[in-house]
């Protein structure tokens, strides 16, 4: 499927019960929207659990593999089979526990939504989890070492930008994420013109950029970062980047503050939350938001750094309980619409 199609198409679907195929020659039309098909074949999956032989499975499998759920060795192809064997369930509740999830190692809806949804190309088990926390590190807890009172550098890639907001704007969108950070830990942020010899070197970048972690066009993977002391932040070019939903109507836009303050915690040297609301959950949705620091985050990048002498954890706490009651408010009298939300951001992925 090629980006900006807007045809109809009628593809023939197979529908799955458990383990069993059943080809009721049902006629599916789905209407494709400027995207591409990055995990939308997925859906086929759905249900399928230990002891199921589904053609295709392979490619699910290295899904699992590339985001650190499955270790097997890749050098021969064909050691990823279309088999749902013991050590792929494994890997689902692992997914499930790390996602938090319901663990019930078949792949139900919900997890197939969840694997279908764009996210965070940071590998999410390459880190150190907690027992008792829900915040984790990368493995050796690297962290930036510039003496007490530290000052980060950024810059934007001189050649490597989007050209359909303007410099500006990303630089105020980047100002205020970097800022969100620095109100928490005594780390503060300064943009520099000179791009080479910046701490944390920001660009959009398409398809094998040169890191052996190549993007994937639009949705699936969002964009990176590498861990301290490396600085590289790069963000796929082929989203459609918004910073205000108002002005941009696309289904598949992206929030670029959401994932601008996700991508410096990597920066900084957090690894991916299981906390749903936390900025460091690895996943967001298309036309979604999500730029506040929750608890989880500050605690998890404070345990790095340390406090910033002016936070007050009364403030954050006084935030998220009044930000809790407007949604349990919301909840309690617009129940209809956050389901009906629900499902049509559901619908949206069932056809995308
Ligand atoms: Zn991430
Ligand atoms: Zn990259």
């Amino acid at each position: 499927m090629q980006l900006g199609d807007y045809n109809r198409i009628v593809e023939r679907e197979m529908l799955w019960l458990g383990c069993q195929q059943i080809t009721p020659g049902q006629v599916t039309v789905i209407t494709i929207d400027d995207q591409n098909a990055t995990w939308y074949n997925f859906t086929r999956f759905k249900d399928a659990e230990k002891g199921c032989h589904i053609s295709g499975m392979s490619e699910l499998k290295k899904y699992f593999q590339r985001f650190g759920y499955l270790s097997i060795p890749n050098n021969q192809n064909d050691n990823f089979t279309d088999v749902f064997d013991a050590q792929f369930e494994s890997a689902v509740i692992l997914y499930q526990q790390k996602f938090g999830l319901p663990v019930t190692g078949k792949l139900d809806s919900e997890t197939i939504s969840t694997i279908m949804s764009p996210r965070c190309g940071v590998s999410d088990t390459e880190s150190t989890i907690h027992a008792t926390k829900h915040f984790a590190y990368f493995y050796g807890r690297p962290r930036w070492d510039r003496g007490s009172s530290m000052t980060l550098t950024y810059a934007f890639s001189p050649t490597d930008m989007i050209d359909y907001i303007s410099l500006p704007e990303i630089k105020t969108v980047f100002k205020r994420s970097f800022s969100r950070w620095a109100s928490v830990i005594p780390v503060n942020f300064t943009e520099i013109d000179d791009y080479p010899s910046a701490n944390i070197k920001i660009g959009f970048f398409k398809g094998d950029h040169g890191d052996g972690q190549p993007f994937d066009g639009v949705l699936g993977v969002l964009a990176h970062a590498f861990s301290p002391e490396n600085g590289r932040f790069h963000l796929d070019e082929d989203e459609t980047w918004a910073i205000d939903f108002e002005k941009v109507k696309s289904k598949m836009a992206i929030d670029l503050e959401s994932v601008a303050t996700h991508e410096i915690g990597h920066i900084l040297g957090l690894a991916h939350s299981s906390i749903k609301e936390a900025v460091m959950y690895p996943s967001l949705k298309p036309r979604s938001k999500k730029v506040n620091l929750k608890l989880d985050d500050v605690e998890g990048v404070q345990a790095l750094y340390g406090s910033n002498p002016n936070f007050k954890y009364s403030s954050l706490l006084a935030y998220e309980n009044s930000y809790n009651k407007a949604i349990n408010l919301n909840q309690r009298s617009c129940s209809w619409t956050f389901s009906t939300v629900v499902v049509v951001v559901f619908i949206l992925f069932m056809i995308t």
